[in-house]
Formats: structure tokens, sequence, C-alpha cells
């Protein structure tokens, strides 16, 4: 680790023996690497303490135990209703939370992941459009006070971001790009191996770009954002509209598998403007990888030849020739989790907690996303051949 870092050798393991002390590191056996003392070999707490991730969505509320290495332990996971009132939701989350240890188990932290915008310097939700019991809260200090462990709260997209970087695809990255098109569109920015906040935490509102000035109205107050064109939600809504019954995109996903559904306008309508949100982010940072997370791209293989197509035509050549772009086979619920996780393990392990070096310590590489292969991975250059 000194070698790697180039820090000094007490300084490193002054630090370990802190973490280690944190009960966020486990010090393993000894191990003989070929010459001299053998080397003392350090991981990611994963069996003693555990640490507890928590999505927040709409509707329900999903509460999981993890090890510090990130591997969740589905038989855990715990799902209740969101209630309305922010008081009943801290309650809520304090009882479940009690239950829990009353098994026994020992936790160092909690991370929670909310769809909204998150201040920066005062922790403040400032704008959950659909969870408005958050607006306004300094939720994780509430929560902290209650359940007495260290709480970070992270936006979804910085969530996902801390996923990838510490466990997934990203971890071996220091200039990649993350897209979310399920709900709102969003990007998270990873720059020269720092997560771009912008001056208060608010960076990153893609979605809000206006691509038609007399376009639908969006839940932002204007007209013709992206993201009332190129989101799994829209999507869904058009199909909705079609079919005169309300479908979201699961269900339309199932529709179109079972051929029950002609819907290539919506889907093709939805790609070129997602393309244009890509091209966008691309020539604006100049990514290594662009991860797309989200549904209706997987709905028919040609849609991401399409989109691949589309970006090169509207990125700088220049600027795209080193770029994949990567269309991750994932459900975002799982995603969702693992970055809740991740922010805790985030906050414990950067030295000086919240207000600290801002970079990730990189975990072992687990399954982020679902299935065998952790990402779904095509190049844009695969894409073309
Ligand atoms: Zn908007």
């Amino acid at each position: 680790m000194a070698q790697q870092t180039g820090i000094s050798y007490p300084t490193v393991s002054k630090i370990l023996a802190d973490l280690v002390a944190a009960k966020v590191v486990d010090e393993q056996d000894e191990e003989y690497i070929g010459f001299g003392r053998p080397a003392k070999v350090y991981q990611l707490a994963s069996e003693v303490r555990a640490v507890l991730g928590l999505v927040i969505g709409p509707v329900n509320c999903e509460l999981v135990v993890s090890g510090c290495d990130g591997r969740i332990r589905d038989e855990s996971t715990c799902r209740f209703r969101t209630p309305r009132r922010f008081s009943t939701l801290i309650k809520t989350i304090g009882k479940r939370l009690k239950q829990m240890q009353g098994e026994g188990e020992e936790f160092i932290g909690l991370g929670v992941t909310v769809p909204g915008l998150i201040d920066r310097e005062t922790e403040e939700i400032v704008k959950s459009p659909n969870i408005p019991q958050l607006d306004g809260k300094r939720f994780g200090a509430e929560l902290e006070q209650v359940i007495g462990l260290p709480v970070a709260v992270v936006q979804c997209m910085h969530g996902l971001f801390l996923a990838e970087r510490m466990f997934g695809e990203a971890r071996d990255l220091n200039n990649f790009l993350l897209l979310n098109y399920n709900g709102g569109l969003g990007i998270a920015v990873c720059n020269d191996d720092q997560l771009m906040y912008g001056s208060n935490g608010l960076a990153g509102e893609l979605g809000h770009t206006t691509v038609d000035v007399e376009g639908p109205v969006c839940g932002c107050g204007n007209r013709g954002c992206l993201e009332t064109f190129a989101t799994d939600k829209v999507v869904a809504e058009s199909v909705s509209r079609r079919l005169g019954k309300n479908l979201d995109i699961s269900e339309a996903a199932q529709l179109h598998a079972g051929g029950e559904l002609d819907i290539d306008d919506i889907l093709e309508r939805a790609v070129d403007y997602l393309a244009i949100g890509v091209a966008s982010a691309v020539n604006i940072f100049n990514p290594e990888v662009v991860f797309l997370h989200g549904r209706f791209l997987h709905l028919q293989d040609r849609l991401f030849d399409r989109l691949c197509e589309q970006v090169r035509q509207r990125a700088l050549a220049a600027t795209l020739e080193q770029c994949r772009i990567i269309r991750v086979n994932q459900r975002t619920q799982e995603s969702e989790r693992a970055g809740a996780v991740a922010a805790i393990v985030h906050q414990l392990t950067i030295r000086g907690g919240k207000q600290g070096v801002d970079r990730c310590i990189r975990g072992p590489k687990i399954e982020v996303h679902d299935g065998a292969a952790n990402c779904f991975v095509e190049s844009s250059s695969q894409a073309r051949e």
C-alpha cells in the first residue's frame, strides 16, 4: 500500500489501525509473498460487522444488511411502505432497526439513498418531487439522533455512482460518466478520480436541459426538458396512453416481449432524445466510459445500436474515439441497494468523514448488478461492427 500510494509506511499503518479499530477493515492472517517478511493482509469487513442500506422510494422502502465489502445478504431484506409523514418515517426506520439489532447483529452505520436533490453543505434535502415529506429536512442528522449510528444520505444517482466506483465496473476508471434514465434523467461525473458535486452538490441534472422550446411541461416547471422525452417513465406513460391503461416500464416490457405491443415509434423517439443527452455529456466531459442505467434500451437489441449510431453522429469524433458506451444489464432496485450500502461504506472509510478527501476506496469486485455478468458490456465500437 505504501508503494502504491506513495504515503509513508508509518502513516499507512496508522490509517489501517484506525480503520481496523473502527471495524470497517478486517486484519487477516499474514501471507508470504515470496520474499522478506510476510505481508499483512487487510480486507473490508464482511463477516463480523455489518452496515445497513436503506432505499427510500415513493411507495416502498427497502432495508438490507451488507458486509462492508458490499456483499448484501439477500435473506436480510426487509420491506415496508413509505410512511406519508416524516416523523412516522423516522420512527418506522428506528423500529425496524431495533428489531434487526435484537437478532444479535452489530451494525456500524446506515446508508440511505433518496430520489431528490441534497444540499451538500447543509445536508438538507432540497427537493424530492416524489417523496415531498422529505423536502427541507435534514434527514441524516435526524436519523442519527434516533438510531445512534452514523448515517450517510445520498441522492440515488450518487449512490449508483459509488457502487459502480467501489465495487463495480468503474473500479479502475478515473474519468467516467454514469447516466440514469429510469425515472428522471441524471448523470454522475467522475472527473480525474473525483465525483463532481458542483458548488452545493446539485450538479448532474442533465435531464433539465431544454431540447424543445415548446415541448411538454416538465416536473421542474420548465418546458421541453430532455427528461420529458427520454426516460423509462416517459416511455411507460406513452404506452399507457396508447393502451388506455396505466402501465409501468416493467409491465410495458412484458407486453412488448409477448409480441402484444407495437411501440417501435415510441421507443425510437426515446432513443433519439437519449442519444442527444449522451452525445452532449460526451462532448462536455470527455469520459472514458459512459454507463447507461435504465430499462427501455433493453426492450429491443437494435435500440442500443441505434443509440450508438446517433451518438456517433452527434458527438465530436475525437472525443468519442476513446469512449466506450456500456448498457448496464441491471435491475434498478438491486443497484439502488448497492448504492445505499456504498454510501455508508464510503463515509466510514474516507478519512475525516463527510468533509474528508473525496476519493473512494475500492472494494472487492462483486456483482453490483443482477445476473452472472456484472455488466452487460457493449462498446460503441463493437456495436458498429
Ligand atoms: Zn425539467
